[in-house]
């Protein structure tokens, strides 16, 4: 049995009221079913600690772990609710189980490399910590510096995890982390659930958006808006929204009896009215021949030839 020696303490003897102790605490790694049994028996040591993130059931250091297999010093992230107001070890070991069994083939590549969950009672408390690989900082998905190539990147973690059977259930930049060399990978893994993935659709970015319905996986839809992936489904037009299904195969006359009539005060303003509705016609089925003709090897890119701010100089354009 492996043991983490943890002589940092991490404040747990604060949290609880006692005084410091004079010996460093002891935790067990726990070896769930399914999981690889480490090879080695090994004690693990915790260094140079720092508290980057405190929640209610969980806070995360960065740390440098030592261990007996390795001469170096590794940098990993230690989760553990050794500061929970309400300690869930259950939240511990169903994330261990995606790491360790579940998701164990992205590790290292998609997901950070485990190296093991371990557990302790102390003062009557039971301690669980996750020890991972340190990836890096996370992200913002707004973030403007991310590129095509960068985005195109995060999708795969997410559509990797779906294709491997299950949903993240907490979509946001934070749980995607960034290293040194641009490298992305999907953290936070304690909200993720079994999933049977039914997408449809492939992307193109800078293609209309299609329906939720359409495409068939609300967490994978969810996150192609995040990363501004598509062009809007609605259009503007003289103030009124406008879905662009009616502009793909519709007529201006059709368009333009959906919009109030007083809002046109001479016959010339209706005609006007008229051209400009024929205009973005026009640019709306432009883009779908376009987008029409990318073979399905090409999707989730971008054809360089297709501008994303297509719309962007025309007034009466969504942004
Ligand atoms: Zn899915």
């Amino acid at each position: 049995m492996s043991e983490l020696i943890l002589s940092c303490h991490l404040g747990i003897n604060h949290q609880l009221g006692y005084d410091p102790p004079s010996e460093p605490f002891v935790f067990q790694r726990v070896t769930q079913a399914g999981c690889p049994t480490p090879a080695a028996t090994l004690s693990y040591h915790i260094d140079k600690v720092t508290e980057i993130y405190e929640g209610d059931y969980t806070t995360v250091y960065r740390a440098s772990l030592l261990g007996q297999e390795s001469g170096a010093p590794r940098d990993i992230v230690l989760k553990t609710d050794v500061n929970a107001r309400y300690p869930r070890s259950s939240m511990f070991t169903q994330e261990a189980l995606r790491y360790e069994k579940d998701l164990r083939h992205m590790q290292g590549t998609y997901i950070p490399n485990c190296y093991g969950l371990f557990q302790a009672t102390i003062y009557n408390k039971l301690i669980s910590v996750l020890l991972l690989e340190d990836c890096g900082e996370s992200i913002n998905f707004r973030d403007r510096s991310l590129s095509d190539s960068d985005n195109i990147q995060i999708w795969k973690l997410f559509t990797e995890l779906h294709v491997s059977g299950f949903a993240h259930r907490d979509v946001d930049g934070r749980n995607v982390v960034k290293d040194r060399d641009g490298k992305f990978v999907l953290v936070d893994l304690e909200h993720s659930r079994p999933h049977k993935c039914e997408v449809r659709l492939r992307v193109l970015i800078g293609d209309f958006a299609p329906r939720e319905s359409d495409f068939g996986c609300e967490e994978l839809y969810d996150l192609a808006i995040e990363l501004d992936f598509w062009l809007p489904r609605f259009l503007t037009i003289y103030g009124y929204q406008v879905a662009v299904s009616a502009f793909k195969n519709g007529e201006a006359k059709n368009i333009v009896d959906m919009l109030p009539s007083d809002m046109f005060g001479t016959e010339e303003d209706r005609e006007e009215a008229m051209r400009e509705v024929e205009r973005v016609i026009k640019c709306v089925q432009e883009i779908q021949a376009e987008y029409a003709d990318v073979p399905d090897e090409q999707r989730y890119l971008r054809p360089s030839d297709i501008p994303k701010s297509r719309f962007s100089s025309e007034p009466q354009a969504p942004v």
